[in-house]
């Protein structure tokens, strides 16, 4: 059942177990791991020790062993906090959340993202020392960082990589200056950054909270950009230099110029940015994919039927996405999602596909909505946290 069994399960391994509810007793640990039972006993015990377990809540269940029932145990979400915060480009939102992605606390507003990375930080980390007292938790309970960006990034260093939308930004020390940021405003001592594409982490959050069976799960977003993040059997599929799923600029063909500096891109003709200048060149006022966002709630028809039309464009595009990776689920999220989008993206994915790329395909809207990436992020410095390569070493760090 396990990879890693007999002497080689350590500590770690066993956490997993709890944490994925493959084995929640001690019972089907020692099944799972082939263990004995006093050398499961020896592991749980500095698992408790660390705070990192408890005794569940449901009370005892049946033991795969047979004997007594056997008490369950779970992942103790709450021996501390991560931080997290999602960054577009003029708007930032930030939260505290549980170790399970409870939002504590939770705070957005107006954060934009051509002031540069320096100031941008520093103003996050004020954000969250504020979201830390609001949350009635302590600086030093923080174990980690997510962060939300609207560009590519190399997740093994956390810089972005030419990011179109973030001037200044690139190949900038993001993970270094959010953790002294985050000292500077609250004293807590350094901790881990893990920092990400937007649409990876949407994806990731949206996967795991309501398609957690899916092994192969696309979500496009599409607001001021357009991106797309690929959850394939469960982990973020990055490419090799994290530029995986930048479909806003693949050329479609158009010759209206791009933020990146290219004519043609699929952003600058389908994006909301790129709507809401359609709609201002015709005397509505629109600025933004937020300004769209708020016309297409209003019911605006020229809105509406720019949308359909963006989503005709971006179907199109889709269509090729959908035949490559063959996924379960295709989640349209952003300023734009919404029916008149969706019914483009529909009309021109369902002709060009093939049908046995679309046969088993649910084309869906976003369930977490703005929050999705906050959750996303947060979950990703759980798995990076607790897993079982790195547990040993943090139980040892704790001195348990
Ligand atoms: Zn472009």
């Amino acid at each position: 059942m396990n990879s890693r069994s007999g002497s080689q399960a350590g500590a770690g391994d066993l956490l997993e177990l709890v944490r994925s509810g493959r084995a929640v007793t001690r019972g089907a640990l020692q099944q799972a791991t082939g263990l004995s039972r006093a050398t499961v006993g020896q592991r749980l015990d500095r698992l408790f020790r660390a705070g990192w377990l408890r005794e569940g809540a449901g009370g005892p269940v049946d033991s795969p062993l047979g004997g007594r029932p056997s008490i369950t145990l779970e992942f103790d979400g709450d021996h501390a906090v991560v931080l997290v915060a999602d960054l577009d480009t003029r708007h930032a939102r930030a939260a505290v959340l549980s170790l399970t992605g409870e939002i504590l606390a939770e705070h957005s507003g107006t954060l934009v993202i051509e002031e540069g990375p320096d100031l941008v930080l520093a103003e996050l980390g004020r954000w969250f020392g504020e979201l830390l007292e609001k949350a009635g938790q302590r600086p030093g309970e923080v174990c980690g960082i997510g962060l939300a960006v609207p560009g590519p990034v190399d997740s093994a260093t956390g810089r972005v990589v030419q990011p179109p939308m973030m001037p200044g930004w690139d190949g900038y020390d993001i993970t270094g200056r959010l953790s002294r940021a985050l000292t500077e405003h609250t004293g807590a001592p350094p901790v881990p950054v893990l920092v990400d594409n937007d649409a990876n982490l949407m994806a990731y959050g949206e996967q795991r909270a309501g398609h957690p069976d899916c092994a192969a799960f696309v979500l496009v977003k599409v607001s001021t950009g357009i991106g797309a993040g690929v959850v394939v059997d469960g982990s973020i599929y990055r490419g090799i230099d994290g530029g995986a799923g930048d479909i806003g600029h693949i050329r479609v063909g158009a010759d209206a110029l791009c933020r990146c500096g290219s004519y043609g891109c699929l952003a600058a003709v389908a994006s909301g940015g790129a709507v809401a200048r359609r709609l201002a060149a015709s005397g509505v006022p629109a600025a933004s994919g937020s300004d769209v966002r708020d016309l297409l709630a209003a019911g605006h028809p020229e809105a509406a039927a720019l949308a359909r039309e963006a989503g005709r464009r971006v179907g199109d595009v889709l269509a090729t996405v959908v035949t490559l990776l063959n996924p379960g689920v295709l989640m349209i999220a952003g300023d734009l999602a919404g029916t008149p989008f969706l019914t483009g993206v529909r009309e021109l994915l369902y002709q060009r596909a093939l049908p046995r790329s679309t046969a088993h395909l649910d084309v869906v809207t976003s369930r977490l909505g703005e929050r999705a990436a906050l959750i996303g992020a947060g979950a990703l410095v759980v798995e990076h946290l607790y897993a079982p390569e790195r547990v040993e070493e943090r139980l040892r760090a704790l001195g348990v």
